[in-house]
């Protein structure tokens, strides 16, 4: 591993005024789930008819999508993505632009059911992103087609593989992204 592909994954910095608008959204779709950040770090609570109540801190594992604890919160993969963008919203990270949660809410996916206009407002009005630039280049992919990229702790919407206009064409030798379908429409 060389100097250029160990870059350290940044210091996270909590933007607190984001909180409220990210536990607006979740209350949308994962009723009963809320967000708090404690000193510095995420925490995720939510109540399971089994467990009782849940305090996880979160913790990614793969592409940084989902949490280590998952399975136990039970929501499902595209919920999961929401709340993984929703965390990393608050962390200051990389995030997939307005138009995954569009998508979402859409009559496709109906991630929010009845609920899609509230959640959408909610993101938005809080200043939600609607740009994505890639992590490794900078364009904007959110217009076109984007992929998500994780490697040595550099994560977050990158170029499209197929894209001839996208920096990855540079780049096959690295590659190691998730598929698109359960954050953008298809092309
Ligand atoms: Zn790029």
């Amino acid at each position: 591993m060389n100097a250029t592909t160990r870059r350290r994954r940044p210091r996270s910095r909590i933007h607190l005024a984001r909180i409220d608008a990210a536990n607006a959204a979740l209350a949308g779709f994962a009723q009963g789930t809320t967000i708090e950040v404690v000193g510095g770090r995420v925490f995720v609570l939510w109540s399971s008819h089994r467990r009782g109540n849940l305090r996880k801190q979160w913790m990614t594992r793969g592409q940084d999508f989902y949490p280590v604890w998952d399975r136990k919160w039970g929501h499902g993969g595209t919920a999961t993505t929401a709340l993984a963008q929703l965390v990393r919203w608050i962390q200051g990270r990389p995030v997939l632009p307005m138009r995954s949660w569009r998508h979402w809410m859409s009559e496709t996916v109906l991630l929010g059911r009845d609920r899609g206009p509230q959640i959408l407002s909610a993101l938005s009005d809080a200043g939600y992103p609607e740009s994505s630039p890639c992590v490794l280049c900078g364009r904007d992919v959110a217009a076109s087609s984007f992929d998500w990229w994780s490697l040595n702790g550099v994560s977050g919407p990158c170029c499209r593989y197929i894209d001839d206009a996208g920096c990855r064409q540079q780049v096959r030798a690295d590659l190691k992204t998730v598929g698109t379908n359960s954050f953008m429409e298809s092309p």
